[in-house]
């Protein structure tokens, strides 16, 4: 599946707030967005209002660039959360939550998400002891996901997890950074996301215009 390549900074720029797309980078002096607090471009600082419809576009516009997905990936996520039977943005969230680059990540051995997602496609990961390289892939309880031996000496890994206390904790995983494995416990409900801005509502109000 294909996935955005272009500036990240500017995203968070866009959403009005981090998005921590860039890991350690994020939690520093140096992030963009603590720099300069307003969306990108030459009128980045003017006022405006936003409509009832801009406001539910950046909200899914949002929520999309934090997970990394594109459009038509992320409003399949739409489709499948609409057919369960729990509320549609929750359930939305829930796959979103539950894929296997985001996992890596919860974890604590990626930084950010796309770190994580390299790390799946690369072929680092195993889940239930095969390797799996197939960042969307959506776990499930009781999956036990591991680092090969070769990623568990590379030095971003190693950062990545030296930095993972200052990143929210997934209550619905279970990390053992010693052995760079971790499994799952329980299906992310909305509360164990971490997520207080995200307003899933919207989202769903925007795809159901
Ligand atoms: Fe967003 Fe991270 Fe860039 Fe800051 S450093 S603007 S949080 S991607």
């Amino acid at each position: 599946m294909a996935r955005y390549v272009g500036p990240v900074c500017k995203l968070c720029r866009r959403e009005g707030m981090k998005l921590y797309l860039k890991g350690e980078r994020c939690y520093s002096e140096k992030c963009a967005y603590t720099r300069r607090p307003y969306p990108p471009g030459q009128h980045g600082q003017g006022r405006i209002k936003l409509s009832e419809y801009a406001v539910r576009l950046r909200e899914k516009q949002k929520v999309r660039r934090i997970y990394g997905v594109l459009e038509s990936q992320f409003h399949g996520y739409f489709q499948e959360a609409s057919r369960r039977k729990g509320r549609t943005g929750e359930e939305m969230l829930a796959l979103l939550e539950r894929r296997l680059d985001n996992v890596v990540h919860r974890l604590g051995y990626a930084a950010s998400r796309s770190e994580a997602r390299q790390l799946v496609r690369h072929g680092h990961v195993k889940v239930n002891g095969k390797r799996l390289d197939i960042p969307s892939f959506v776990v499930r309880v009781g999956d036990r996901v591991e680092l090969t031996e070769g990623a568990k000496k590379f030095k971003f890994v190693a950062a990545a997890v030296a930095g993972a206390d200052k990143r929210p904790i997934a209550s619905w995983l279970e990390a053992d950074r010693g052995s760079f494995s971790g499994s799952v416990k329980s299906t992310p409900v909305r509360e164990d996301l971490n997520e207080p801005e995200i307003r899933e509502q919207l989202v769903v109000e925007y795809y159901s215009r």
